[in-house]
């Protein structure tokens, strides 16, 4: 025995050597392995071998198909009632979405070889080149299908053991002629639809793959990652080449027993016997994951497909997840959206059972808390809370259970608002990626505190994957790692994975590579370890605990801005519309409706119309979908949208109109198109929104027009005319053409001059203050708009290189005196844009200095193409920000460029006002319908029409009619009244005429509800209970009136919430948006209403709920017998 030999397996190293050595090329034994599979060696490689068997023969494969009509979606038990005819391989089905043919309904049977039993898995492929899903006879969905050769190709329905053995089955299909991505003409995901498409049934087979011939396709595919992914100089990554190499040399077509050789030979990298594990590979190596996976599928509400298109798109894609969960334990999946549950529940029940079960057993987890994944931008606050109320109610209602996460990953930037709303939603946590499109700059973190404009803070992570549709990769999961921000602070990632936008989720085959590439980790610390079978919530509860609650986090403070797509707050100007006006309408439905089912003067029979309610508001919700309201659709969607939007205005004005037959009796809506009526009748206004305020009023009348002024005085909220007010107003403001064609408005307060079109000279005449620099005009300005790809989406910054001014012409004097009108017209390429410039001789607010609205009403009819129209102004006023209406606040944003985060923010999102101030003056932008705006330097313009041509070639052609105002105020914003009177410039009064002699209590009444001692605290919401009893008219019913309050200048505030005198109630309770009580709140009295003391901070929400019944002293107790009443609230003497 020689003593210099270690060990007993020693090798003898040769002493001769005449062979050629085994240095290789790495390269080319690296581009070798794309030969493996497919492609041109197919005959002889791993594709040869796949099947075992495959028929597609009459005697066994029997087709029967039915195609309804045009664009109809019959249900499975209609369908089934149809004529059914014999079909065959290779026929074609379309055109899609147009005349006919678009959803084909298929009756299948099979007959099986008996000796198919000995057999592992049989199959059916069917492949119709576009999405299908299989039911069973009786019309149970079971999964969905995915034709095509994309990455998302799905084709393989498993033929349960059971009936394999019984030799023949019977299967139902429904085909759509629609693939994962709609129908986009040459595969350009964003062009409009081809609306001419057909799809060919490539196969309809009956098929026994070859097990083992695929599982040595999932472990050579993950060899092939690793060796693509991992740096060239690692150990992993050149053991993973040099097997796959080996793999290659080992494996033989004619030869099938080379196949389990080859896969021995991969084990080399996975570990031995690692398949055996199965889903237990995951509890084998490193204890603390790092890369933390989680099945899922983003479904777009709508997009490049309509919503009828999407509720097949859930069943399809949902019925398949769980179908997988029983083939793979490990397999968890989180989808958002309620209301893509509800259609699930209401047009595919028996499905819903089925994902229901797998709720419950916690394997399928319900996300995001909210009704849609809703555009975080535009929505208003009270919308963005409906978002999360509808959502969060409807999943607890349905299973028992509130989200923890709020999920938008998709939405266009996301408002600073949304901390404080997850938070009063019941959540904590929030996840995101989209900040990855910035086109400008890197977002620097990927796991950080969130804080929200009012200093809430949620738990945020950004998933360094840097996508919602991962595909469970190598690259993916190693991505969680080396792309993560700020590792020194948490080291681990969510890996969202499964095909996603049109649907899908998970494959097998990623959840194949994930055990895969957890083996692999097993035995390598190359890789970060991969975790399967938790939840969202698991993950970031781990996060809140390793950084020690968030304290050994970065934070992000104010909003999210995504540096892209910065079109989407003007594109379809009239879903912009819809939203805005629909979000009003239904807040006054609400208003009126609440004190209607409070007072019930004369109607003791009125109920609060809640179903008919929450129906508007879904619809409104449903339409603020982060591909709908921001613009990026197809046209399609639109005339869904819009459709949606009328039914929700005739609803609600069918609603106010109820709401005042309880409120004003044999009152009558009053138009203005009309002449006024004066003889036994008033006029009245009822003012919904929370402020004092005087209006002018326009009556068309026998020579010219006619106009009233109202006035609704503090704590009141009904405008009664005023004919001294009118009087003297008469003498208020002018408009007149002088000698040089200048165009001059003047009342005693503000001039403007048009010189030669353009707004050349704006003065405060009380402060004798220019506001417009010398040199500079304002007025309409159009660019051209040719962004560098996302064309709905984006307007890039070099539009703004190439402005157009445009000039008023065609001026005519309308009327003078209380309101000054001209008439102006505007002429651009194939566009005619009409505007009524009006001054008022009043003020926008009754706050004491406020100047007048310069209004402006346009009718455009529009017919250009890539072209931007906005409206300008240049101001002699300097600022290094300006302030833009936000959800239940405002935010600032640079008018400057020093870095490339200032200049990145050169459109911007805004709500009923933009502002620019410096101290003791500053002038606002109103708007009523629009939410583009942008500063630069001193000139404040307001976003008004695009024209982009995909992905709808006819986005805003035609007509549209919408109005924005110049606000001057004296003192900076802070000190102004903008806020207030962009508030009124949105909510006209509601005019009616109530008959001389009729009683109309409501007149007389004292508002019920109202804010003292604090002009910064706004009254945004009136409304009754989530839970009240709405039918009952029993004293025991649970009654009670919802208040949403907000700080709306970014300050303190102490506050005397006034609760009417003629308003009996148990108790006053803070409660968060879901109802919850939060605090019970001292109630305090005075002469004539009680009142509750609130404490706002800046840009604080908060939310009160009124116990109604009588009084909360010792009558509580008699009350109960009491059946005196017949209604809740009896006012006597208001
Ligand atoms: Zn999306």
């Amino acid at each position: 025995m020689c003593s210099h030999h270690h060990g007993s397996s020693s090798v003898d190293y040769p002493t001769t050597n005449h062979g050629p050595g085994a240095k290789w090329i790495k390269h080319l034994t690296k581009d070798r392995l794309s030969t493996f599979n497919g492609g041109h060696f197919s005959d002889v490689n791993l594709a040869s071998v796949l099947f075992v068997h495959r028929l597609d023969d009459a005697n066994h494969v029997s087709l029967q198909v039915w195609s309804a009509p045009g664009l109809e979606k019959p249900s499975f038990e209609e369908a089934m009632k149809q004529k059914f005819r014999p079909a065959k391989k290779g026929e074609s089905f379309g055109p899609s979405w147009v005349r006919s043919d678009t959803n084909h309904w298929w009756k299948v049977s099979v007959k099986i070889p008996a000796y198919w039993e000995q057999y592992e898995r049989v199959q059916f492929e069917f492949d119709p080149g576009c999405e299908a899903m299989i039911y069973t006879t009786d019309g149970v969905p079971l999964q969905g299908i995915t034709g095509g050769f994309g990455g998302d190709r799905r084709v393989e329905y498993i033929i349960p053991r059971e009936l394999v053995k019984a030799g023949k089955h019977e299967f139902v299909i429904e085909s759509s002629c629609n693939g994962m991505f709609g129908v986009p003409w040459n595969g350009d995901t964003i062009a409009p639809p081809d609306m001419n498409r057909f799809f060919q049934l490539a196969s309809a087979d009956l098929v026994v793959p070859r097990a083992d011939a695929w599982a040595l396709l999932w472990d050579f595919q993950t060899l092939r990652e690793l060796v693509d992914t991992l740096p060239g100089n690692t150990a992993l990554q050149n053991r993973a080449l040099s097997v796959a190499n080996e793999i290659m040399n080992v494996f033989d077509n004619t030869d099938l027993a080379s196949i389990p050789r080859a896969r021995k030979l991969a084990e080399t990298v996975f570990g031995e016997a690692w398949e055996s594990k199965g889903e237990g590979i995951y509890k084998d190596g490193a204890e603390r994951p790092q890369i933390w996976g989680i099945g899922h599928c983003h479904i777009d509400t709508a997009w490049l497909w309509p919503y009828r298109v999407t509720q097949q798109k859930v069943a399809r894609s949902w019925s398949t997840q769980v179908d997988l969960m029983e083939r793979y334990p490990e397999h968890r999946f989180t989808c958002s959206q309620a209301q893509q549950y509800k259609w699930l529940e209401q047009l595919y029940p028996p499905l819903f059972e089925r994902v229901k079960a797998k709720i419950l057993k916690g394997q399928f987890h319900p996300v995001g808390g909210s009704w849609v994944e809703n555009d975080s931008n535009m929505p208003s606050g009270e919308a963005l809370a409906r978002q999360f109320i509808f959502g969060q109610r409807y999943f607890e209602s349905r299973f028992g259970k509130r989200c923890e996460t709020a999920w938008l990953p998709d939405s266009f930037g996301l408002t600073g608002a949304l901390p404080q709303l997850i938070r009063l939603a019941d959540m904590k946590y929030f996840f995101t990626q989209k900040l990855s499109w910035n086109n400008i700059n890197v977002f620097p973190h990927s796991t950080f505190n969130w804080v929200g404009i009012d200093g809430t803070q949620v738990l945020c992570h950004m998933t360094p994957v840097d996508t919602y549709t991962a595909q469970a990769t190598v690259g993916d999961v190693n991505k969680g790692t080396t792309n993560h921000k700020n590792l020194e602070s948490s080291d681990i990632s969510l890996l969202v994975f499964g095909n996603g936008d049109g649907g899908g989720g998970p494959l097998a085959k990623m959840l194949e590579n994930l055990r895969r590439i957890r083996a692999v980790s097993n035995n390598s610390r190359e890789l970060p370890p991969v975790s399967m079978g938790q939840s969202v919530e698991d993950f970031f509860d781990t996060i809140t605990k390793e950084s020690e609650a968030g304290k050994k986090l970065p934070n992000w403070s104010g909003e999210l801005y995504l540096e892209f797509h910065r079109g989407t707050y003007t594109s379809h100007g009239s879903i912009k519309k819809g939203n805005r006006k629909s979000e009003i309408l239904l807040r006054d439905v609400e208003h009126l409706a609440t004190l209607a089912s409070l007072y019930k003067f004369h109607s003791g029979d009125y109920n609060y119309p809640n179903d008919t309610i929450n129906d508007c508001w879904e619809k409104v919700l449903l339409n603020q979908f982060h591909d709908v309201l921001p613009g990026s659709a197809i046209g399609m969607v639109y005339a869904d949208a819009e459709k949606l939007y009328a039914e929700v205005r005739k609803d609600a004005e069918e609603l106010i109109e109820e709401a005042y037959s309880a409120l004003l009796p044999k009152s009558v809506r009053a138009s203005t198109k009309v002449p006024i009526v004066t003889s036994d009748f008033r006029l009245v206004g009822y003012n919904t929104t929370p402020f004092p305020r005087r209006d002018v009023v326009e009556f068309p009348a026998h020579n010219g027009t006619v106009h009233m002024v109202l006035e609704c005085p503090e704590g009141s909220n009904v405008s009664l005319p005023s004919t001294t007010l009118t009087e003297d107003l008469d003498r208020g403001a002018f408009a007149s053409i002088n000698e040089a064609g200048d165009l001059v408005f003047q009342s005693p307060v503000v001039r403007m001059t048009i010189s030669e079109g353009r707004i050349s000279s704006l003065v405060d005449l009380e402060l004798d203050r220019e506001l417009i620099p010398a040199g500079q005009t304002g007025g309409l300005v159009i660019f051209d708009d040719r962004p560098n790809y996302w064309d709905a989406w984006d307007v890039e910054v070099h539009h703004l290189e190439t402005p157009h001014p445009l000039h008023f012409t065609n001026y005519s004097v309308k009327s003078n005196g209380c309101v000054a009108t001209v008439l102006a017209e505007v002429k651009y390429g194939q566009s005619t844009i009409k505007v009524k410039i009006s001054l008022d001789s009043i003020a926008a607010t009754l706050k004491k200095d406020s100047r007048p609205l310069i209004r402006f009403d346009a009718t455009v009819d529009w017919h250009e193409r890539h072209k931007f129209l906005k409206f300008e102004i240049p101001l002699n006023i300097h600022n290094d920000v300006a302030t833009y209406e936000t959800q239940f606040g405002h935010v600032q944003r640079p008018t400057h460029k020093n870095t490339t985060w200032d200049m990145a923010k050169f459109e911007v999102c805004g709500h009923k006002y933009a502002d620019l101030s410096e101290f003791g003056y500053g002038v606002a932008l109103l708007s009523e319908s629009k939410y583009g705006f942008s500063c630069r330097g001193n000139v404040l313009r307001i976003s008004l029409l695009r024209a982009a041509t995909a992905p709808d070639a006819e986005q805003d052609q035609g007509m549209h009619e919408f109005s924005w105002a110049i606000k001057p105020h004296k003192g900076h914003f802070l000190e102004s009244d903008v806020p207030q009177a962009a508030y009124i410039f949105n909510s006209p009064l509601h005019l009616r005429y109530v008959g001389e002699d009729d009683h109309a209590p409501l007149l007389e009444t004292k508002t019920p509800f109202s804010v003292e001692g604090a002009s910064n605290v706004f009254l945004e919401t009136v409304k009754r209970g989530l839970d009240d009893d709405f039918d009952s008219h029993e004293n025991s019913a649970y009654v009670s009136v919802v208040l949403r309050l907000y700080e709306a200048f970014g300050g303190h505030a102490q506050a005397k919430l006034n609760i009417g005198g003629h308003i009996p109630f148990r108790k006053v309770l803070l409660t968060n948006l879901l109802e919850d009580e939060i605090e019970e709140l001292d109630v305090h009295k005075d002469e004539s209403s009680s009142f509750v003391k609130l404490k706002l901070h800046g840009f604080e929400v908060k939310t009160v709920k009124i116990i109604v019944g009588r009084a909360f002293s010792s009558d509580a107790e008699s009350e109960g017998a009491s059946s005196r009443r017949s209604s809740w609230v009896t006012v006597e003497k208001p």
